[in-house]
């Protein structure tokens, strides 16, 4: 089943991503979280894949196991990072192997600082606008690529990020998925920017239900914003407070999706950390059901 043949016209459903656990211990909490969130229907669950290769046996693994043992749609993430060109069609066909048909097609980072320099493999790629072709040519897959809100960190302006998108997007993808965001504004934005430009590609707003300071940390860390003062307002005053933190945190998040499913996006993306729980709390916020959220 492809990604794109899961989302519904005119409704908004949700979609989880997982990380390929490390440990035993990591491994039983994401097989909880999966096991807890399958009844929910979510349209996909996708499973990342790790700097520099270092995970690639573990998300082929994991989202194979997701397509066998589960009811659940996987997407793979794979990335351009310390791979050849030969590689990265290897790692493609072992996806196809275990009944994968959909393929986030990211550039990556420089493994160890994100903003290092980016240093191609000799033989492989530089921007992920090559993989989603080198995908294509390899299979029948549904292809996702990334999307920034606040522009990617590396890009010099507004302008060349939207060019670099939108050529990304017309190299053969079928929808997007974006970094993290606080403000539905940058989000809707990007959505005109792509519009206006004429690729009307599914959007989905990538979600991280705000649930502890280190959380909330993390969000602006990859997404190249900072914390909007209202935001800051509800939320200093409880860092030493976990469990008002932590209401405070998923009504936030709960509020971010309302404003975007009114928009009409086609489904809301939450980065769950591997943990079921307080994704679970925003679906129940919004009135999940049938796996269509009501907003
Ligand atoms: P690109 O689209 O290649 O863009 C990178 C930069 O290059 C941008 O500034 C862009 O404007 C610029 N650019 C693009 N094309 C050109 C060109 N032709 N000429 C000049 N400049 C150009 N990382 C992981 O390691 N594993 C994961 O599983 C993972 N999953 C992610 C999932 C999502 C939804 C998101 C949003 C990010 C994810 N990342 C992941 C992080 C991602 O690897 C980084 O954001 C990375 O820095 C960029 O990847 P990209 O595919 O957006 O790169």
């Amino acid at each position: 089943t492809k990604v794109i043949d899961r989302l519904r016209p005119g409704k908004t459903v949700f979609s989880v991503e997982f990380f390929p656990p490390r440990t035993d211990e990591e491994e039983r909490q994401l097989w909880r979280a999966i096991r807890e969130l399958e009844p929910l229907d979510p349209a996909y669950v996708s499973v990342t894949y790790g700097a520099g290769g270092s995970s690639r046996d573990r998300t082929v693994r994991t989202t194979g196991r997701i397509a066998t043992d589960t009811t659940l749609v996987p997407m793979a993430h794979l990335t351009g990072v310390n791979h050849s060109i030969a590689e990265l069609r290897h790692v493609i066909g072992s996806y196809a192997a275990e009944g994968i048909s959909n393929v986030l097609a990211i550039r990556g980072d420089p493994p160890g600082d994100p903003m290092g320099e980016w240093i191609p493999h000799p033989e492989g790629i530089t921007y992920a606008e090559e993989l989603v072709r080198l995908v294509r040519e390899c299979g029948d897959f549904c292809v996702g690529v990334a999307a920034f809100p606040h522009m990617h960190p590396r890009s010099p302006d507004l302008e060349s990020d939207t060019r670099h998108m939108v050529n990304k997007l017309r190299a053969g993808a079928d929808f997007s998925v974006a970094q993290m965001f606080l403000e539905p504004e940058y989000f809707l934005r990007l959505r005109d920017r792509l519009a206006q430009r004429g690729c009307h590609q599914p959007l989905l707003p990538g979600i991280m239900p705000i649930t502890t300071p280190k959380v909330l940390g993390m969000t602006t860390q990859l997404s190249n914003m900072t914390i909007p003062d209202e935001v800051s307002a509800v939320l200093d005053p409880l860092r030493d407070d976990p469990a008002g933190f932590r209401t405070a945190g998923l009504e936030i998040t709960t509020r971010l999706c309302e404003k975007l499913i009114a928009e009409g996006v086609p489904a809301v993306h939450f980065y769950s950390l591997n943990r079921a729980k307080a994704t679970r709390e925003v679906l129940e916020n919004l009135g999940l059901s049938d796996g269509v959220l009501k907003g």
